[in-house]
């Protein structure tokens, strides 16, 4: 921030920054911008159509506003009929940087969440077949349900282990963060060429096979071996 903004007076207050909290802390983590990898798992590139051939990762973003709490209980989204469950390894980003060479893009984490890509399939397909932008059916409210942030201090770099989410206590996805087209160094150095990367930066990296639709009342447990557990609730 500029400096002389920081004390800047408002015309209107919006509340606190967006943030998350940090395992077993009091302290949080600022939420600036939240990047989301497409198709960065094979078998999940084939269920939406595609040939997982390595084309280079592209990306999306959902508004920081988007961002829920673990343990949320949220209202079935608006404008849609086919709300669909994609789990993800959520990089926190710490320190920012252009151009960041794969060799070093791990230096600029910070730590890891168990993350929900919710998508508006139906408004996502519309948008795709008529060739327009996804974000009506990527950046909605209540759109990134995130659990808390592990420093990676603490779990060091998660590049291989389970990442599922069960539905009802059914699991309906999973997968292992090795089954990654792009890992996460690679997409840091890849995203860092597109724009700058700032500190509180995300990076939702992308979703195992098994995407499917969820309904009002559906429990949703997601998980990934060494970073942590995120429950949410649609309300009935
Ligand atoms: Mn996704």
């Amino acid at each position: 921030m500029k400096d002389h903004l920081r004390h800047a007076k408002y015309v209107i207050d919006i509340g606190p920054l967006p943030s998350l909290p940090v395992a077993d802390s009091d302290m949080r983590f600022p939420v600036g911008r939240i990047f989301c990898v497409g198709r960065n798992y094979a078998e999940h590139a084939r269920e939406m159509g595609h040939d997982p051939d390595r084309e280079p990762p592209f990306f999306f973003m959902k508004a920081p506003s988007s961002i829920v709490q673990n343990g949320s209980t949220l209202d079935y989204p608006v404008g849609t009929k086919d709300v669909h469950h994609e789990i993800e390894m959520v990089v926190a980003i710490g320190k920012g940087g252009k151009d960041i060479p794969a060799e070093k893009a791990l230096d600029h984490v910070w730590g890891y969440g168990v993350g929900l890509d919710m998508t508006r399939r139906d408004i996502q397909g519309e948008a795709k077949k008529m060739g327009r932008p996804w974000e009506m059916g990527k950046s909605f409210d209540q759109s990134a349900p995130c659990s808390a942030l592990r420093p990676v201090s603490e779990i060091g770099h998660p590049a291989k282990g389970a990442i599922r989410v069960k539905v009802n206590g059914e699991v309906k996805q999973h997968g292992d963060l090795s089954q990654q087209i792009w890992s996460v160094p690679e997409q840091i150095a890849y995203l860092s060429g597109l724009v700058t990367l700032q500190p509180g930066d995300l990076i939702f990296s992308g979703t195992p096979s098994g995407v499917g639709p969820v309904n009002k009342g559906d429990k949703l447990e997601g998980h990934v071996e060494g970073v942590g557990d995120l429950t949410i609730t649609y309300a009935r």
